[in-house]
């Protein structure tokens, strides 16, 4: 049977085919018919099926860590929040949602809390991704719209990537670049990044400019275009204000001062303004790097401001184009899911949006104002303000900013209900109630791409376990609370007509989301929607993506475009000190996912790389005495990881970068986000989170080791290794050690621990010492099973990991041939596949 859906990972939005052969096993290929991909998946999306394992499923209801009845759970989770609203207020109670939810859970919860609670205490983890471009839209052209859509990469002749490495995070996208660049290699890339990324490596221009200079680069590049005469004074003339005190805020540089400030060569500026000034069709597409700032949302209004006075938006190959991070995060920011919006693109500020989305719900109160950010959320909770957190989705004691502080305001907390797919988080580990949620595959509701397509998210099996939809759980504790008359839902396709009515009661030219063309859908209407672009009114869907914005017709008061005044911040060496001289950038890699809860269990995915790592310019290694895969402290003043050193000349000197995945699940020191400080940008309150400060030091191992199993193990067997990373392989678990420990110590414990943590009885050791190197190397069988290979030694261990790892598929009942294994790589008669002698 097959089953069209969507990818849940990154904001792209690709189709999926599901085909479900007839020994119960999945293939996946993608969905040619699908707008977004038109048949391509990247590495992640192809190893979904691998994702949909049984195993490692949180299943059933927990209260204090014991198994309880969903109408247990329903009962607690509504007595503890309207004990504690009675007792505190509506202001005690708070929810954190993430952007992997569907439209219809995001609706459910944004309703209770802002109509029911009368509060706006819910911030999602989008706002961490894409707050900045919210308030820039917003403040530009009055409304959180993305102008454009894919189709407007293949139109343009330029394409402008600025902070977004499109390769690794968005990459079919880029593949659609990179195959127009192939039928139109006149088709000009330019990439806009301190690093040298994939990305930038298949550009035509790569701006490596300092941390946080954006702002300078476009207001320079405004600046140039106004004095060489490239303005369209006609659009700015009818569509347009702002642009005499905007050019007036840029400060007055020369080519030479812009180029030395940025530090790149003049010849690339001028390379990048003249081709600029004179390519009518440019896309500028921006992702975290630029949101993720102090000056996030200046900086994407400096962009926007290039793009207004050239009257380049809305028309095809034209616009500025805001890249969302996560599979829904654009959903979320339609139903309202953040603590700055109301519903349906309504605003707080506007007392009819309030009073209209208040008499829609037909609902006791209405929130009047946004509330703190995530950040401030948390905060709350360590002062003692908010005192039950309900967290659907999320991770954020490894995704927020000062994820340490995160762990301790959720340790004090007096109610922590945690709905999650995964049986074991860093965040579930904090949770007095836990609830099953349903995973990809389970699920079934809506989400919305980066260029406003919404698609349906189907299930291709019934639910595992206990595990319900979060809308579901949401409503049973709201109708519990006795708010049954607004949230009685019989299914998620009540849920979507009832979020396209709101969307079109306040019809008018103020907002431009609208779908209520979904209003009336039949539930097998609902069940085969076919993907489509908002606005959808009325009538069939749009063949093809609405842009906004050719001909004006903004969503502010006067109709035009509002061009924004920035003060480009000083980019450079601002923070760094003489503790912490060097600035981390962090970001994602290509083939794993958020905090791992998915990817990590994938052998496919868990090989690149496969272990946390930090890479660095040669330069700063040998200031720092590192050597390439030493293992380094890095600290900030918030907190200290340890990493594998990875040189690499695609670094910007005295600028470090790693991945933002690793958790406690994995590694054993490696939440990146530990280390970033809770600073934000003032207008969106998103943090910065690529440019903190830090410190690096060599880890003096006294001795490695290189484990391989058949199970995961249980990660407290190696609380007192300094260093270790596990990640999957096919057949087993692979662990890399590093440690304060002499090597005899290490391999005692290891090998005493690992022992021990099998059935003692049937176990059969095999080890020996190798003189020659000082290695310890120990095979352990059970029966004709090997159960784990074990190797230390003074120095990195010098063994196969991929014939390792392919030793477990084999029955080792002849034992004399068992020794063959303790060399750690094929004999002479076997060759090796993998190339991996030492990570
Ligand atoms: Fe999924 Fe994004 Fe990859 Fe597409 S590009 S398959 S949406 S992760």
């Amino acid at each position: 049977m097959k089953t069209r859906t969507s990818c849940p990972y990154c904001g792209t939005g690709c189709g999926v085919t599901v085909e479900r052969t007839a020994d119960g096993r999945y293939t996946v290929s993608g969905d040619k018919a699908r707008p977004a991909n038109r048949g391509r998946l990247c590495s992640k999306g192809i190893a979904l099926a691998e994702t949909l394992s049984e195993d490692r499923r949180l299943l059933y209801p927990e209260i204090a860590g014991q198994r309880v009845s969903w109408y247990q759970a329903i009962d607690h989770v509504s007595r503890v929040l309207q004990e504690t609203i009675d007792e505190h207020g509506y202001d005690s109670v708070a929810f954190y949602v993430s952007g992997q939810l569907l439209t219809e859970d995001y609706y459910v919860i944004n309703k209770l809390v802002k109509g029911w609670f009368g509060t706006a205490n819910i911030d999602a983890s989008s706002h961490m991704g894409m707050a900045s471009s919210i308030v820039a839209h917003h403040r530009a052209w009055g409304s959180d719209v993305v102008p454009g859509c894919y189709q407007d990469l293949e139109s343009a002749d330029l394409v402008v990537m600025v902070g977004s490495n499109l390769a690794r995070c968005h990459p079919v996208i880029h593949q659609r670049i990179l195959a127009e660049k192939q039928r139109r290699p006149e088709l000009f890339l330019v990439v806009i990044d301190p690093r040298c990324t994939a990305t930038a490596d298949q550009a035509d221009l790569h701006l490596s400019i300092q941390s946080d200079g954006d702002s300078l680069l476009f207001n320079g590049l405004l600046a140039y275009l106004a004095d060489h005469d490239k303005l369209d004074k006609a659009y700015i003339e009818h569509h347009v204000s702002g642009l005499g005190d905007t050019l007036q805020a840029i400060a007055d540089m020369s080519l030479q001062q812009l180029a030395e400030r940025l530090g790149i060569g003049q010849q690339q500026l001028e390379t990048f303004y003249r081709r600029f000034a004179n390519t009518p069709a440019t896309v500028t597409l921006y992702a975290q790097g630029v949101n993720q700032s102090e000056s996030g949302s200046d900086k994407v209004s400096a962009i926007i401001n290039c793009h207004l006075a050239t009257g380049r938006i809305g028309k095809p190959g034209m616009g500025p184009f805001s890249l969302s991070g996560q599979a829904n995060s654009m959903g979320e920011r339609e139903v309202g899911g953040l603590t700055t919006m109301l519903a349906a693109h309504m605003e707080f500020s506007d007392p009819r949006h309030r009073d209209r989305a208040q008499r829609f719900w037909d609902s006791p109160r209405i929130a009047s104002d946004p509330d703190s950010c995530a950040l401030g959320l948390f905060k709350a909770i360590t002062d003692g303000r908010i005192k039950a957190v309900w967290i659907l989705g999320a991770n954020p004691v490894d995704s927020l900013p000062d994820a340490d502080s995160i762990r301790t305001a959720l340790q004090s907390c007096p109610h922590v209900i945690v709905s999650e797919v995964a049986e074991s988080t860093d965040t579930l580990a904090c949770a007095t109630v836990r609830l099953p949620a349903l995973p990809w595959g389970e699920k079934d509701g809506t989400v919305t791409n980066s260029e406003r397509c919404i698609s349906r998210q189907r299930a291709l099996r019934r639910p595992h376990g206990e595990a319900r939809a979060d809308w579901w759980a949401v409503s049973q504790v709201a109708c519990r609370m006795g708010f049954r008359s607004g949230f009685n839902y019989a299914s998620a396709a009540d849920i979507f007509r009832e979020h396209a009515r709101l969307s079109g009661s306040c019809h008018g030219t103020s907002r431009s989301f609208d779908i209520s063309a979904c209003a009336s859908l039949s539930d097998e209407d609902y069940q085969n929607l076919a993907p489509f672009y908002w606005p959808w009114r009325d009538g069939p869907a749009p063949e093809q993506a609405v842009r906004f914005f050719a001909n004006g017709h903004y969503f502010t008061p006067d109709r035009k475009a509002r061009m924004i005044p920035v003060n480009a911040a000083r980019p450079g060496n601002r923070d760094l000190t003489k503790h912490y001289p060097l600035r981390l950038n962090s970001g994602r890699t290509r083939d794993q996912w958020q905090t791992m809860t998915r990817t990590g269990y994938s052998a496919r995915l868990s090989g690149y790389p496969a272990e946390p790592f930090l890479a660095m310019h040669p330069h700063d290694a040998m200031s720092h005495g590192i050597r390439d895969a030493d293992i380094v402290t890095m600290r900030s003043p918030h907190g200290a990881v340890l990493l594998r050193a990875l040189l690499s000349e695609q670094q910007r000197p005295g600028q470090v970068f790693s991945s933002m995945h690793w958790t406690d699940e994995f590694a054993s020191q490696a939440r990146i986000n530990s280390l970033i400080g809770s600073s934000v940008d003032p207008s969106s309150c998103q943090p910065a989170y690529k440019s903190q400060a830090v410190s690096l030091q060599r880890l003096d191992a006294a001795s490695h080791g290189y484990a391989m199993l058949r199970h995961k193990p249980d990660t407290s067997l190696f609380a007192d290794i300094e260093y270790w990373a596990m990640t999957p392989v096919t057949g087993g678990w692979q662990i890399e050690f590093a440690s304060l420990q002499d090597s005899r110590e290490l391999d005692t414990n290891l090998a005493m621990r690992l022992t021990k943590s099998m059935q003692p009885c049937c176990i059969e050791p095999l080890s020996c010492l190798d003189h020659a190197i000082g290695m310890r190397r120990m095979a352990v069988f059970e029966q004709d099973r090997l159960q784990f290979l074990l190797f230390t030694s003074e120095s990195p261990v010098p063994v196969s990991r991929s014939w390792s790892a392919a030793q477990f598929e084999a029955l080792w009942n002849e034992r004399s041939t068992r020794w063959r294994l303790l060399a750690g790589r094929p004999g002479m008669d076997q060759s090796d596949t993998g190339t991996d002698a030492c990570s």
